[in-house]
Parts: C-alpha cells; structure tokens; sequence
C-alpha cells in the first residue's frame, strides 16, 4: 500500500523526542499559553522570516482573526480564490465580510492576477492570498494591484509552511499570514492548530487580545474578543516538529522532481508548474488528466492512495449559491473534474516514488491501444 498520507511513520521516525516533549507538559502542567506556546511562537516566527508570530486554535480561526483585527468595513468585499479550501471564504463571511471570488491561474492554480482586477470594485477592502498547494501566489502582482487599490493583503499559508517566493518565506509578504497545524499539514500538530504572521507589532497585539477574550490582563479586558488559543501540548509538539521541517520540505520537492522527470510527456498528464522565484512547499502534487477518475480507479487497485483538491469548486457550493458565481464560465480548472493529487510526503522513499510513476504509465499504456 503507498499512503497518500502517513503520520504514523513520521511519529514513529520522531518518536523519541515527542514523548519526552508531551511528559514534559504534563508533568508542568502547562496545558494553555506557557513556555512552549511562546518558545514556539519565537521559533515559527524565525523560520517563516518575520517579526510576530501568534498562536491561534486552528488555520480557520487564524483567517478570521486577521480579518477582524484590520478592522475593514463591514459588508465590505474580499476576494477569495475559486480553487481553495472552504476555511479560506468562510473566514471572510464569519468576519462580517462579503466573499468575492476570483478564478485561479491554470498553470499555478493560485490566484490568477488579472481576473483578480477584474473582481474590485468600489467595496472592495481585501485579498485572501491562499499559496494553495504549497507554491506561493504572483505576490509581486498581488502587492501592486493591493497597493493601487489600497487593499489590504492576507496570505492564508495553511499548505506552505517553508514556501519562499524571492528568496523570502511566506507569511510576511503580506500585511499578515495566516497557518494551520491541522495533522496533515506541512507541519502538523496532533489535534488542532494554527498561527498569524506578521511584521505589523500593532497588528500582532490586536490579533493575540483578540484572540485571549481582548484581555488587558487575566480579568481586565479592554473589549470582548473570543477564545481561539494554542495550546500547550500542540505547541510543545510544534517545537519538536519544527526542528524537521525544512529537511521534510526539502524531501517533499525531491518526491516532486522523481514524479516530474517519471511522468513527463505521459498520457494527458499536465503536471504542475512552479512559476518564477519561488520555493513550492509541496503540500500537494497535483496533476490533471481528462480520465481524472479512470486513473485514481485503476491506482487504488494497484494500492497506490491519491486525493482531490477539490472535488467543487468554492463558488459551485450550495453554501455559497446565493452569491450566483456558480454560473459563470470562469472557474475551469476548479470545476473540470481533472484535478488529482498524488501521494506526497516525507514517508515516501524512491522506490514508491517510481512504482506510482510505473503505474501511472501502464494505464496510459493500456488505455492508448
Ligand atoms: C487547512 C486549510 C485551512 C484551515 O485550517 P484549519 O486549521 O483546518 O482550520 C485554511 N486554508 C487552507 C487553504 C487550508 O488548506
């Protein structure tokens, strides 16, 4: 069986040091904030390269509190790509913010700049940045087209932990990023987790008083926030994973190079791109194929586990059918039905890399006589 995913492998290959890890928070005691949260929060912040890191409880809420700490016009609109993560428009609705959605490029599959232009209007306050599948957006035509408009710019980095675009990691290219330590991510947490980045000091306090029920300190709250905080124990585990992460990226883009030279010039395969000055993290290999659903078939029967991000494209949802963007021709990619993730992660050595790649040519071969 090649997993798609396999935690149970990356504890066992850490297992040592996340035991000691969790014994150590329990026998303190330190179930919320704490030595751990901050010890975190300082190293995450060092490795995405900026100034303010807070922990939040999970990527979702960490979308929502940014929103609600830059205070943007309520009813105002914020656009979202198509091809995402529902937690990435939700966020904005939850804020009191109205979603806008905009298509995705069909090389990179992250915003498509100039659709992006054509969605701003007069309401328009934000962009929701999502670095979807590990590759960082065209920041360079997102920060000008934010900076003409005077929008404001949110990078939601829950599949990019370790992305770099120019040399720079995600998180700080905006006003703020935002992460998610959900298990399967880059870097997972062993329940729920999630993180803002920031290089805005004011920005960064609002988000942790938001965040801490607006406290001042333990019973002087200066306004009503909420209760969204990481806790001790995913914090203490965080610190121990974020040690590997980098090698883990590292592996995840040489996992991504064997299945590019083996799959090149195969069936309909387009296989992912990488556009210009960017690190891709690699949370996703996804490929596309018209026999999409054919070849996921015939891999599962060959013991080979893959996925789909995402089956419905966010603007075909029934949550979102009352914003009558299903019906535009926009949106191909997302809702073509081609889209196939493959296995991809640190558990994987070069000998499953190369079997799924052997498989995926004989169904080609097999289909094309
Ligand atoms: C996982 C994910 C989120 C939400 O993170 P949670 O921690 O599960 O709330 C947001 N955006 C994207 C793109 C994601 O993949």
């Amino acid at each position: 069986m090649i997993k798609f995913l396999d935690l149970q492998s990356q504890y066992q290959s850490i297992r040592p040091e996340i035991d000691a890890a969790i014994a150590d928070v329990i026998l303190r005691s330190s179930f919320v904030g704490g030595e751990d949260v901050s010890e975190f929060e300082r190293g995450f912040a060092a490795y995405q390269g900026v100034s303010h890191c807070v922990g939040v409880g999970n990527g979702t809420d960490a979308i929502e509190i940014v929103l609600e700490a830059l205070a943007l016009p309520r009813g105002s609109e914020v656009i979202v790509p198509a091809n995402s993560f529902i937690a990435s428009s939700e966020a904005v609705t939850r804020a009191g913010l109205r979603v806008v959605f905009a298509d995705v490029d069909q090389r990179t599959y992250t915003l498509d700049p100039a659709d992006v232009r054509r969605r701003i209007t007069a309401k328009t306050s934000a962009i929701v940045a999502v670095h979807l599948y590990g590759q960082p957006c065209d920041m360079d035509e997102l920060l000008a087209i934010a900076s003409a408009h005077h929008l404001e710019l949110v990078e939601d980095c829950a599949q990019a932990h370790g992305a770099e675009y120019r040399g720079r990691r995600v998180g700080g290219l905006g006003h703020a990023g935002t992460f998610s330590f959900y298990p399967g991510k880059n870097l997972g947490a062993y329940g729920d987790g999630g993180a803002i980045t920031t290089n805005d000091p004011q920005l960064a306090k609002r988000c942790r008083m938001i965040a801490n029920h607006g406290r001042v300190d333990k019973y002087n709250h200066e306004f009503e926030g909420r209760n969204s905080r990481l806790d001790g124990l995913q914090a203490a585990i965080l610190r121990v994973k974020l040690r590997h992460l980098d090698a883990w990226v590292e592996h995840r883009n040489e996992v991504a190079r064997s299945y590019s030279e083996g799959l090149a010039g195969v069936g309909d395969l387009v296989l992912p791109t990488t556009g210009a000055n960017r690190r891709h993290a690699f949370h996703l290999f996804v490929v596309r194929s018209g026999r999409r659903d054919a070849l996921a078939q015939y891999l599962k029967t060959q013991e080979i586990q893959t996925g789909v991000h995402y089956p419905i494209a966010l603007p075909k949802l029934s949550a979102y059918a009352h914003l009558e963007q299903g019906r535009e021709p926009a949106f191909a990619v997302a809702s073509a039905g081609t889209l196939l993730s493959l296995p991809m992660g640190e558990h994987l050595d070069g000998s499953q890399v190369n079997e799924v790649c052997a498989a995926i040519r004989a169904f080609f071969a097999a289909s094309s006589q």
